[in-house]
């Protein structure tokens, strides 16, 4: 980290990416003040060598900077006690996401650009697969990139920039909103929905937490998904009039037909379109690691990014086919006698899940589990692929009543793929979309997706 030598900086947060940011600060020149509520935190910082110190009793006098970390409330819904009194003294908060766009993407570093290139993706949905996809298709073309933010490394624990490299950062609302630098060269913007609103305090917060990623100069290029008004609006913000290329506008609800740069899907085909003329098409059908509509958003994003990065249609849709997709997102994990099975453990809520079923047909359905705030509702009108589900979790019956597709209660994983792997035929997807999250039964979402990949493996011997 630059710019910071002789100062001292409070680290607030002291997991993985604090520690790191402590180290980066340190090998800058910086000294570290550190704190963490959890003494095995303190400990274990102290053990590398840095001071902690308690900051909410020393004040903040002769602190330059406060560093927080992801998930420590900063304003919503009431600002953690270090950070109120950071804020009253008048001290700038930042966090690593900022110190990287400090130190890390300054251009014409004496007198040599050699520092990465940055494509920072953002958006309510969609993130990580978008990021992991650019990351792919630029790993398949050979160029040096590399995966950072909420996905892969943390960005002050990236390798050294060589010459060249790209650099993709997946960045959720919380980091955008706190980073008091944000100069991508490529912005990306996925889509909004009404999600983490509470801690935005509506939708305005939220949205404006996502455009700051675009002003202080802005980026180079950004990709924006304009199938909601938000994204229209940002599309236009960012540009001078309808030709002006500098924002390439991405849709899966409509073609778009303007005289600037756009991608677009409809019916299972990428199109892309500049100054009026068609220089791009892929045929999305047949991909396997992207399938759903939500899936051909992703692939309209990254392949925007990639193609404001130089690379041809040809080579996208080449590294399209070889995308395996996201561990527990629409994730194909098993082929057998023409059933295929899908793990889209992810989906968590109705929301997601309704995605997932209208990404595939002749649906064996493997849902529940513990039912989110505002029950299935939204599930009504998704189902029509749905061939018959099997329930699992521990108020499965309760989940099945809800259906209105013919359901079995099946209770736990086990039996759940049993009975559907006994009844599937050829041409059928077994697709695991809980609309539910998983702590009745699992850890996490990703451990159900491991259950369900293990007993599709061991059913199928
Ligand atoms: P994020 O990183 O933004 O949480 P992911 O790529 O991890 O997004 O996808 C999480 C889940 O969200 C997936 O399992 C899928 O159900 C859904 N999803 C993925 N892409 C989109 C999209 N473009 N629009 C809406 N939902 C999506």
């Amino acid at each position: 980290v630059q710019g910071l030598a002789g100062t001292r900086v409070a680290v607030l947060g002291l997991g993985r990416s604090g520690l790191v940011a402590a180290r980066a600060l340190a090998a800058g020149g910086a000294v570290p003040l550190c704190w963490d509520d959890n003494p095995a935190a303190r400990e274990k910082a102290e053990g590398e060598g840095f001071a902690c110190v308690d900051l909410k009793r020393a004040g903040f006098e002769g602190i330059a900077r406060l560093i927080v970390s992801p998930g420590i409330p900063h304003l919503y819904p009431d600002p953690n006690p270090v950070v109120a009194a950071a804020l009253e003294a008048g001290v700038p908060v930042d966090n690593d996401i900022g110190l990287f766009f400090q130190s890390f993407a300054t251009r014409d570093w004496d007198g040599f650009d050699i520092s990465p290139r940055v494509v920072a993706v953002t958006g309510s949905n969609g993130k990580s697969t978008t990021s992991a996809l650019i990351h792919h298709i630029l790993e398949q073309v050979g160029r040096p990139c590399q995966l950072a933010g909420n996905i892969g490394r943390g960005v002050l624990d990236l390798d050294p920039a060589i010459d060249g490299e790209v650099v993709v950062l997946e960045l959720s609302s919380y980091q955008t909103d706190l980073a008091r630098s944000l100069t991508p060269d490529v912005a990306v913007f996925t889509n909004l929905s009404p999600d983490h609103l509470d801690r935005h305090h509506g939708l305005g917060g939220y949205f404006a937490a996502k455009r700051r990623l675009f002003a202080e100069g802005g980026p180079d290029r950004a990709v924006i998904g304009v199938d909601e008004a938000e994204g229209r609006f940002l599309a236009g913000q960012l540009t001078e009039g309808p030709t002006d290329d500098r924002v390439i506008r991405i849709s899966v609800a409509q073609k778009l037909t303007g005289p600037g740069w756009q991608v677009f899907a409809r019916k299972g085909f990428l199109s892309e379109y500049r100054k009026g003329k068609q220089v791009g098409s892929i045929d999305l059908r047949g991909v396997a690691g992207l399938p759903g509509a939500h899936n051909h958003q992703n692939a309209c994003a990254a392949y925007a990014a990639c193609r404001t990065l130089g690379l041809a249609p040809k080579v996208i849709e080449a590294a399209f086919h070889s995308f395996g997709g996201l561990p527990h997102r629409s994730q194909t994990i098993a082929e057998k006698d023409g059933v295929r099975f899908v793990n889209d453990s992810k989906a968590t809520n109705v929301d997601s899940a309704a995605k997932a079923l209208a990404a595939f047909s002749n649906i064996r359905w493997i849902c529940g589990g513990l039912e989110k705030e505002g029950g299935l509702g939204g599930l009504a009108g998704a189902t029509g692929g749905v061939r018959k589900a099997y329930v699992i979790g521990r108020e499965a019956a309760g989940f099945a009543m809800q259906l209105d597709v013919e359901a079995e209660v099946c209770g736990d994983m086990a039996t759940a793929v049993a009975r559907a792997v006994a009844e599937a035929e050829a041409g059928d997807v077994v697709l695991l979309a809980p609309a539910a999250a998983s702590f009745d039964q699992y850890d996490s979402f990703e451990r159900r997706g491991d259950d369900f990949a293990a007993q599709v493996a061991k059913q199928l011997g």
